[in-house]
């Protein structure tokens, strides 16, 4: 019903030579894979990437667009300059954006708002921080974080839109969530969903990804909880051998 979405978020990695290097080995890989896979690469790999992956299964992605469609936004990206490169995915709010670039519950909100009036799909970030965990404070951040990203977002872009769950202290630390702790948490997610749309919508149309340490060990795993529609995956999608095994979980 959820077809399966496994992306790689490259994050601040690859030159243009170590894109061409890592797609050259990726794309054979995957090219059999059942889940759709996407990889969100840094505005100097766009274009390289999107030639490579032209006419394959994988699916272009960025890391990030602005609300404006155009401006005074020194080192900003706007949405049409994305879809000029072919990108179809943008991750907006990852924590590491919120964590040291000021991102906010009401900025990720404008970003989701312009990416899907531009027909770009966005992966929206939401997850807790250590402290808030510990503080008990779980639900009420993903709920907050959930229905401010989709303030004034209409029931039909659910399906065109991606919620990902990274819990930050799990991001890049090795740390993974268990499978049924993210499995809960993802259900709270679309639990809010439910509440602000309707259950049908948040069962059939919402895909909710796992992200924190997730690799070819834990993903299969992961990927067996009926709430888990996927992964967004940091550290393991910048080797080909590691991202692919993610990809195809099962195999
Ligand atoms: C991420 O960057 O979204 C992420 C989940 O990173 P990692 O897989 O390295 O934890």
């Amino acid at each position: 019903m959820r077809r399966p979405i496994i992306a790689g978020n490259w994050k601040m990695n690859n030159t243009k030579q170590q894109t061409k290097e890592l797609l050259t080995d990726l794309i054979p890989l995957v090219a059999d894979a059942e889940a759709e896979v996407v990889i969100c690469v840094p505005y100097t790999s766009l274009w390289q990437a999107g030639d490579m992956i032209r006419g394959t299964n994988i699916k272009l992605g960025a890391e990030n667009v602005h609300w404006a469609d155009k401006g005074a936004f020194t080192g900003e990206i706007s949405a049409d300059m994305l879809l000029e490169q072919g990108v179809e995915y943008v991750v907006i709010g990852h924590s590491e954006r919120r964590q040291y670039f000021g991102e906010t519950d009401q900025t990720v909100n404008a970003r989701v708002k312009t990416a899907l009036a531009k027909g770009l799909k966005p992966i929206i970030c939401v997850g807790e921080t250590l402290e808030e965990r510990e503080g008990g404070k779980v639900e009420e951040v993903l709920v907050r974080q959930t229905t401010e990203a989709l303030k004034d977002v209409d029931k039909d872009a659910l399906d065109k839109l991606v919620i990902a769950y990274e819990p930050v202290w799990a991001i890049g630390t090795g740390k993974t969530a268990t499978a049924q702790d993210a499995n809960d948490t993802i259900a709270i997610i679309r639990d809010t969903v439910a509440k602000l749309y309707c259950e049908k919508c948040a069962q059939e149309k919402l895909r909710i990804q796992y992200g924190g340490s997730m690799n070819p060990k834990n993903a299969k795993e992961l990927m067996a909880m009926p709430q888990i529609d996927g992964g967004l995956i940091g550290g393991a999608s910048l080797k080909a051998a590691d991202f692919s095994q993610v990809v195809k979980y099962n195999g």
